[in-house]
């Protein structure tokens, strides 16, 4: 069977993670891979009652179709509490997506032709290169430490990139090392994008889950000439599957991007948006977001403790101040994915081999460990045994 296929899906490979979230059917598996948010903190009574309403007593309209840039009510609850939050604007700077993942996408199709330069964390979010990968990007990866991308190696970056046209960063508690970029360097960063006509993607995914010390600006509210197009997601202060984010940038860009939005898939879901629209207006997100903080800061708390006491100082990890990951690093010549495979899958874990998430020169000696979702007897078991597995393999 010979398909004529674009040649847009050259770039398109299966991802490591979707493989790992079917090793995720085995019950005996403890997986450290998915990042998944907790099931138990969906507030599954609220969202009940409320989609229980909307399809009995509620008008026919939920169930209609509605405005392509998300339903009017959404976007103003949205638009408050990022006001509230810092950064400013009003609803009609939001373009509903249906989930980040959307947001990236539309943004990437915006931008990029074949071959154009996207600037990206190094390592960065999976997700990312998979939604960019069909609009045939190179890449320019720059640098990361404890405190976000390394804006001096970013500045030298440019010098070498001129025609760069897309800059992706996660700034907050960063997927997949957990780091967030210092307040200092969001300054240079925006100073930077201005100065070479950069657009920012901000993806914000992880923003809520701050387990300690202060919300930093976001990317946006430091925005002086409308550069940054900021995206945020329910998903993981709400639930992964209502399916909605946001995307809320310069009007002429969001009117670009609402036009994308409608060419893709109309509109998000008309029911799911009436919903979150009525959680956000009937309850207190906040408090429920403060609620499963104190669960995941336990949980961060507990894995890093453990991970002090099983893994030989040889083995580095970050030390995230929020969000569900830290990133492993192995001694040079270490391969992540063949200890996976070799060693850790026999014995029922897994994590996410590094390699994956780095866009140009992939770096085997990594892996990205998720601490979300896993009861606590299973999180002290897993990382036992994978402290042990390590020893012995860097000892051997
Ligand atoms: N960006 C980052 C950094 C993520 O980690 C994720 C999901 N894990 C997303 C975007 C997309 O999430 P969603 O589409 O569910 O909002």
């Amino acid at each position: 069977m010979a398909i004529p296929y674009a040649r847009r899906i050259n770039g398109v490979r299966p991802s490591a993670i979707r493989e790992l979230l079917r090793l995720g059917d085995d019950p005996e598996l403890i997986s450290f891979g998915g990042g998944y948010p907790d099931p138990a903190l969906f507030p599954m009574n609220e969202l009940s009652e409320i989609f229980h309403e909307l399809l009995t007593t509620a008008t026919a309209g939920t169930l209609q179709y509605t405005e392509s840039r998300g339903l009017p009510e959404l976007r103003k609850l949205i638009a408050e509490r990022l006001t509230r939050g810092g950064t400013v604007c009003g609803a009609d700077d939001v373009l509903i997506v249906q989930g980040g993942q959307q947001g990236l996408d539309l943004t990437a199709k915006l931008l990029l032709d074949a071959g154009d330069v996207v600037i990206t964390e190094n390592p960065t979010f999976l997700g990312a290169l998979i939604a960019f990968a069909p609009y045939e990007p190179r890449y320019a990866p720059v640098r990361i430490d404890d405190d976000g991308m390394d804006v001096d190696h970013l500045e030298e970056i440019l010098a070498r990139n001129p025609g760069a046209k897309l800059l992706y960063t996660v700034p907050d508690f960063q997927n997949p090392t957990g780091v967030t970029l210092s307040l200092q360097r969001r300054r240079r960063l925006i100073e930077l994008a201005n100065r070479h006509q950069l657009v920012i993607l901000e993806d914000t995914p992880y923003r809520d889950l701050r387990y300690e010390g202060s919300h930093l600006p976001t990317l946006k509210s430091l925005d002086t000439e409308g550069r940054v197009v900021h995206v945020g997601s329910f998903s993981k202060i709400l639930a992964p599957g209502v399916r909605l984010g946001w995307a809320v940038a310069a009007p002429e860009v969001l009117e670009k991007l609402g036009l994308l939005k409608l060419a893709a898939d109309t509109q998000s879901s008309t029911l799911n948006m009436s919903a979150a629209a009525a959680y956000l207006g009937r309850y207190d997100i906040d408090r429920h977001i403060a609620d499963g903080n104190v669960v995941y800061r336990h949980k961060r708390d507990l894995a890093l403790a453990t991970l002090d006491d099983v893994l030989p100082p040889s083995v580095r990890f970050t030390r995230p101040n929020g969000g569900l990951f830290t990133w492993l690093s192995f001694p040079e010549g270490f391969d992540a994915a063949k200890f996976m495979q070799e060693t850790l899958l026999p014995a029922k874990i897994a994590y996410v081999p590094g390699a994956t998430f780095f866009p140009v020169h992939q770096e085997p000696n990594h892996a990205r460990l998720s601490y979300s979702g896993i009861p606590d007897d299973r999180l002290l078991h897993g990382l036992r045994q994978l402290g042990e597995l390590v020893r012995r393999q860097l000892e051997s």
